[in-house]
C-alpha cells in the first residue's frame, strides 16, 4: 500500500480538529449515526443504512421514521408486512420497490437465522463475514455496524471518503480495502467514528466531486491533489 502523504502521524492527528474548526457536525445530517445514537439497535441501523443508499440523509431519515410509525422497524414486523406497504412507507427515500423487497428479505433471514436478534451475529466470531453474507450488505454497511455498535476500529469508506482519500493521496488504488488500509495507516491515531463523520461532511461541503473548494478546504495543506493543481497553475 503506497502512502503518498508526506505528513507525520503527529500532524495527521489533527485532521478531525481541522475539519471541526470549519464544519459543524450535526446529528440530523447523518441518518445512520442519528438512528444509532437514538436506538443502539443493530437491525434499525441496518435498515437506516439501506434506506440511505442513493438518497439524501434527510429523506432517508424521514423514510425511516415513517416506516417505524406505519409498520415498526423490527424483523418480526417487517418479515410479514406486504412489500407494497413497506414501499409506500419508504417512498420518499427513492428506489422504494427495490428497497422494500430488500428490507423484507433481510428481515426474514434475520428472523430465521438469528431469531430476530442481530446482536447474536455481531457478537459471534467472523461477524464481518456473516454480515457480508446478508443480501444488500456490502463492506461499507458491515463496517458501519461494526464501528457504531461494537466499536471496531475501522473506517467505513463511502463515496465521499473514497474521493477524499484518493485526492489526499493515502492510496493509489481504488479498491475498498486499499483505501481503508491507506486511511487507517495514515490516520491511525484518530477516532474512526469522528473521522468517518468529518470526512463525509468535508466531502459534502468542500471536497465535492466537481470543483472542489481547495482554497478554502481545511485539509488544503496536506492534500496531494491540491499541490498538483497548485503546481500546474504556477
Ligand atoms: S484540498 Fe481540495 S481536493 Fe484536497 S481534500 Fe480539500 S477540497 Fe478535496
Amino acid at each position: 500500500m503506497a502512502n503518498n502523504c508526506s505528513n507525520s502521524p503527529k500532524e495527521t492527528i489533527k485532521i478531525v480538529d481541522k475539519i471541526r474548526e470549519k464544519i459543524k457536525i450535526k446529528e440530523e445530517d447523518f441518518v445512520v449515526w442519528k438512528v444509532a445514537k437514538e436506538t443502539n439497535d443493530p437491525f434499525k441501523i441496518l435498515i437506516a443504512t439501506l434506506l440511505s443508499q442513493n438518497t439524501t440523509d434527510k429523506n432517508a431519515l424521514k423514510a425511516f421514521w415513517r416506516l417505524e410509525e406505519e409498520i415498526g422497524v423490527e424483523p418480526e414486523k417487517l418479515a410479514f408486512a406486504p412489500v407494497k406497504k413497506i414501499g409506500k412507507a419508504i417512498k420518499i427515500a427513492g428506489l422504494h420497490r427495490i428497497k422494500a423487497e430488500a428490507i423484507k428479505e433481510l428481515s426474514q433471514i434475520i428472523l430465521k437465522e438469528y431469531q430476530g436478534d442481530l446482536w447474536r451475529l455481531l457478537k459471534s466470531e467472523n461477524s464481518r463475514e456473516k454480515l457480508l453474507s446478508l443480501p444488500r450488505v456490502g463492506n461499507k454497511t458491515a463496517d458501519v455496524l461494526l464501528l457504531m455498535l461494537i466499536g471496531r476500529n475501522v473506517i467505513p469508506v463511502d463515496t465521499h471518503i473514497r474521493r477524499i482519500a484518493l485526492r489526499l493521496g493515502v492510496s493509489n488504488q481504488n479498491s475498498y480495502t486499499s483505501i481503508q488500509r491507506g486511511l487507517m495507516k495514515f490516520l491511525k491515531d484518530e477516532n474512526m467514528l469522528e473521522l468517518h463523520l468529518c470526512l463525509i461532511a468535508l466531502g459534502k461541503t468542500y471536497c465535492k466531486p466537481r470543483k472542489p473548494k481547495c482554497n478554502e478546504c481545511p485539509l488544503a495543506d496536506i492534500c496531494k491533489y491540491r499541490r498538483l493543481i497548485f503546481s500546474e497553475n504556477h
